[in-house]
């Protein structure tokens, strides 16, 4: 567990008890979760490289910050995880975006994939995963071997809401993984949903249900 970050501020907690509340709206739900995405992010991203460079301003000659173009990546799990991308997309709007979908088989709520789509220079890329719930951690643990497999070497994943089966699982399979999550929850139940959770963020995020 010793890559786990709880990101545990007012401004998301409050956000974050919104959308758990059942009454609120798909619509209310998606702009909740790209305002979280946008914190989210800030806190993922704290340690990105930057350079100085010359600049003016108005007032005069100084060397100013700017990010030292490390290449990034943003790999959503679909489908939920598209209700993350826009909020980080808001922040790094150059990152490339790749595609993983992988759904639980409802019996054994083992991950099964069936699409992938990423940039050929993945490896180069600091590489973030976002799906909204990690909860068995099957989702996580075959996307980020995908696409380990496929070249990216500095993984981080990301989620509104995480279980400690989740947790667990993705650091027994991937323990070089840094995981950012807005808050840990109890644990899963039956039918593998986080409790207390949000419901199906899925569903949620479009009215599907
Ligand atoms: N996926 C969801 O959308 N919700 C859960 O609680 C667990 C998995």
């Amino acid at each position: 567990m010793s890559k786990l970050v709880v990101i545990d501020h007012p401004l998301v907690a409050h956000k974050l008890s919104l959308m758990r509340n059942k009454a609120t709206p798909s619509a209310q739900f998606r702009t909740l979760l790209r305002e979280i995405s946008l914190l989210l992010g800030y806190e993922v991203l704290r340690d990105l490289p930057t350079e100085l460079r010359d600049i003016e301003t108005p007032v005069g000659p100084t060397r100013a910050p700017f990010l030292r173009g490390k290449k990034l990546v943003f790999v959503p799990i679909l489908r939920a995880g598209n209700g993350i991308v826009d909020g980080l997309l808001d922040l790094v709007p150059s990152a490339r975006v790749g595609h993983i979908g992988v759904y639980r088989d409802p019996a054994t709520l083992a991950a099964v994939e069936y699409y992938c789509k990423l940039p050929e220079d993945i490896a180069e890329r600091l590489t973030v995963i976002v799906d909204p719930m990690l909860a068995t951690g099957n989702s996580a643990v075959a996307a980020i071997a995908r696409l380990k497999a496929r070249g990216a070497r500095d993984i981080r994943l990301v989620c509104l809401l995480a279980a400690p089966e989740g947790i667990a699982e993705v650091a027994r399979a991937h323990p070089e993984v840094r995981v950012f999550t807005a808050a840990l929850d109890e644990c899963l139940n039956d039918h593998g949903y986080i409790v207390p959770g949000l419901g199906d963020a899925g569903d949620r995020l479009y009215g599907t249900k």
